[in-house]
């Protein structure tokens, strides 16, 4: 049994904290986004950072990402997401409970 299975998801969640950078870590280009067919970044992000919008475009908040690179493997479209990590320091911060 894993020794961690009891823990839930809220109780994980408090051992994270976002540092915010100034400068995005991630980018995207909607104008890329909206010729998109799957928007897989919308269904994979664990933030659900990634929200479609009425006219076919994505709006992204890099604010309390997770550093996963999930969205960066997953996106079908080139050029749509510039992915780079946050300078040293800041970004996700993941503490031992
Ligand atoms: S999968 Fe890529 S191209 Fe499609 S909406 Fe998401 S970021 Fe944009
Ligand atoms: S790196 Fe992970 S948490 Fe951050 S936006 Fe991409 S899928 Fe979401």
């Amino acid at each position: 049994m894993n020794p961690g299975s009891d823990i839930g998801f809220e109780d994980r969640m408090a051992t994270v904290e976002f540092r915010v950078a100034d400068r995005p870590h991630i980018t995207v280009d909607r104008e890329v986004c909206r010729s998109c067919t799957t928007k897989a970044c919308v269904h994979v992000c664990p933030a659900g950072l990634f929200v479609p919008t009425a006219d076919g475009g994505i709006l992204f908040n890099y604010e309390q990402c997770f550093e996963c690179g999930t969205c960066y493997m997953v996106c079908n479209e080139a050029g749509a997401i510039t992915w780079s990590y946050p300078e040293g320091g800041q970004g996700v911060v993941m503490r031992r409970s």
